[in-house]
């Protein structure tokens, strides 16, 4: 590709204007963080979407099951999309799918059989197989994407079998977009990494490399999978009773070489988890692992078996609550109870955020009295993505103008950019980017552009139910502090008629009841002297219109507050106002028996859309009644509470 491919269709095209010039590059997810890779191309009018995938919660995020990329930028752009290709069937790849079809169209999706086949079974499940049309392609396989974009899949060696490095022909020229790699020259399905290819694109010249930074920061070589053969074979040989191992579902490669051994250690193999029943039985259809039939035993059938011809293999890798080993681990799962003689094993290493929960696993299952297996020292586990010196391989094959270092947490990227300095490509060159960030480049130049919007959308179990930023802030409340009710009965002159009542749950708290149910009143009282002429709306004669969701929060906010500062607590407020009719008889304080020891002034605390507090209401000045001296001199001057409470009890029971 050569400088005069000036972009020919921002004149053509469906009628959208195209704003920018050259290609741009935006990250959608999958920078500074492991997971939820999504990645956009767009030039001129046209749209290409690389993968989409997933991420799982990290603590704290309650009630959420997955975690996707903010989409705005492709909901907004969505008549721009041509199409989408997808290197590998990872959930951190195609998990996201599904999801945005709900959204928008995908018009073709092009990828590896395996993966779709897996997303074909996502698609069913979330019912929208009739918004895209999927094609699957083999390795050196050329698609065309829109007018723009020319893709061939070239095959590469993963922990995923069928996966594959993107060559992205463009009018500015070819990028090359690695997907997840290592180099495995000797890869137990028999599938190189077709390294000719690479050095094709490589010898042509390639405009940009975006290459996958998981293990930046570990220097070497990644060890080939068949490196964990003869560790595990060791452990399942030597093992007196019943075998269990996990591993990650998808690791087809892992699994495997575990049912080869299987095989080899005369044990027959009960699968345990929705996964990996999955997983297996689609990568065996396909073809992509080959074990007969009577390997398997029906898990209620295997304890017929003799211990020692029995292997589980099960979900539970990453200490998950609800997977196999986990329950197995809590003498929850219905089936499988932990035996003194079982040789548990852990193929698989922690995901960084999940490490607490595989020891607390592991901790459990070793009291039980079994035999845990686990940790880098054994050599039962390889990583699927390439260190440093498989990324300098991948650098010095494509030889790249410019470089971005994508798939990685931040570090991650910093460590790869070193990396590819050390072999010539200067700094100006390269880019680290952040999710949301987009990368211009043109057939001389590399620039970061203005940035889209990128962030995190949080869906619950049903994968349909957006927990948004507020709900989850509240669950965290709920979580931390718990939750606080008040019950305010208000007249619709503005009365308090009622006490407040108060509820607390799993609210721990050095103030007792009537202490809270004091503090509730004084907000209550405070809200009608000061914000009931903005809150109730004279409709003229009849009763006023009164906002009592203002009302609500106006009495939440100023609690919440108030919790804060003398307890340093911060429960989930929720009060609910009951309306009483005008003329109510008032209820008579208690907040007045106590003095108020409020050190601050309360004047602009509210945080209600930039209104002022208000003056002394008018109808306080009409009807204003001497306040108790005490009670008025005690308070400070902006501390209306006291002597309102009293002035407005008086004009309520004048009118009535
Ligand atoms: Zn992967
Ligand atoms: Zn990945």
């Amino acid at each position: 590709m050569s400088s005069q491919n000036v972009n020919p269709i921002v004149r053509s095209g469906n009628g959208a204007k195209a704003k920018h010039q050259g290609l741009r590059v935006i990250p959608l997810g999958g920078l500074h963080e492991i997971g939820k890779n999504t990645c956009v191309f767009e030039y001129g009018d046209e749209l290409m979407l690389v993968d989409a995938g997933l991420a799982f919660p990290s603590d704290g995020m309650h009630g959420v099951n997955v975690v996707m990329p903010d989409t705005s930028y492709l909901r907004e752009n969505q008549k721009r999309i041509r199409g989408m290709v997808v290197t590998h069937g990872h959930e951190d790849h195609i998990g996201g799918i599904p999801h945005h079809l709900k959204n928008f169209n995908i018009p073709i999706i092009y990828g590896p059989r395996l993966a779709m086949s897996m997303l074909q079974g996502k698609m069913e499940e979330a019912g929208v197989t009739d918004r895209t049309t999927i094609q699957t392609v083999g390795p050196r396989d050329v698609v065309h994407v829109g007018q723009h974009f020319k893709v061939e899949f070239i095959r590469n060696t993963h922990s995923m079998a069928d996966s594959f490095t993107l060559a992205i022909t463009t009018p500015v020229g070819v990028v090359i977009f690695t997907g997840d790699f290592k180099f495995d020259h000797t890869p137990v399905d028999g599938e190189a990494f077709d390294l000719q290819r690479l050095a094709h694109y490589g010898e042509q010249g390639v405009l940009c490399l975006f290459s996958d930074s998981t293990n930046a920061e570990i220097p070497g070589f990644t060890p080939p999978e068949r490196a964990v053969f003869p560790n595990l074979d060791r452990h399942i040989s030597q093992a007196e009773g019943r075998v269990i191992i996990t591993t990650f579902a998808s690791s087809i490669h892992r699994v495997s070489m575990i049912l080869e051994l299987a095989m080899k250690n005369g044990r027959k193999v009960g699968l345990l988890g929705r996964s990996m029943l999955n997983v297996i039985a689609k990568a065996r259809e396909l073809g992509y692992m080959r074990a007969p039939d009577d390997l398997f035993v029906p898990i209620k059938q295997i304890r017929d078996l003799p211990d020692r011809e029995t292997l589980l293999l099960m979900t539970g890798s990453q200490g998950e609550p609800l997977a196999a080993l986990s329950r197995i681990s809590r003498g929850e799962h219905p089936q499988v109870q932990v035996k003194s003689t079982d040789t548990i094993i852990f193929s698989a290493s922690p995901i960084p955020g999940n490490t607490i929960s595989v020891v607390n696993t592991i901790d459990r299952l070793m009291m039980m009295g079994a035999k845990v297996v686990y940790g880098k020292g054994e050599g039962i586990h390889v990583s699927g993505h390439g260190c440093q010196e498989d990324h300098k391989l991948m650098l010095a094959l494509a030889k790249p103008k410019f470089f971005v270092p994508v798939h990685g947490e931040h570090r991650m990227l910093v460590c790869h950019s070193k990396t590819a300095q050390s072999m010539g490509i200067p700094a100006d060159h390269i880019l680290i980017i952040d999710n949301g960030d987009v990368v211009e480049l043109t057939p001389d130049t590399i620039n970061k552009g203005e940035p889209v919007k990128a962030g995190i959308e949080l869906l619950d179990a049903s994968r349909n139910g957006i927990v948004d930023a507020r709900v989850l802030k509240e669950r965290q409340q709920l979580a931390e502090d718990g939750v606080i009710t008040l019950l305010a009965v208000i007249t619709t002159d503005g009365v308090m008629a009622a006490p407040p009542r108060v509820n607390l749950r799993g609210v721990v708290t050095a103030a007792d009841a009537r202490k809270l149910s004091v503090w509730a009143e004084r907000e209550i009282t405070w809200v009608l002297e000061n914000r009931w002429n903005q809150l109730a709306r004279n409709t003229g004669g009849k009763a006023p219109d009164v906002d009592w969701v203002g009302v609500q929060r106006e009495v939440e906010v100023g609690l919440q507050r108030r919790l804060r500062r003398e307890l340093q607590v911060d429960p989930l407020i929720i009060c609910l106002v009951q309306p009483a009719p005008a003329g109510t008889p008032a209820y008579k304080g208690r907040a007045d028996a106590e003095p108020d020891t409020r050190p601050a002034p309360r004047g602009g605390r509210r945080d209600g859309g930039g209104r002022q507090p208000a003056a002394v209401p008018q109808r306080q000045l009409v009807t204003a009644a001497p306040a108790p001296v005490a009670a008025a001199s005690k308070a400070p001057v902006e501390e209306p509470e006291p002597t309102g409470r009293v002035r407005r009890r008086r004009s309520a029971a004048a009118a009535g």
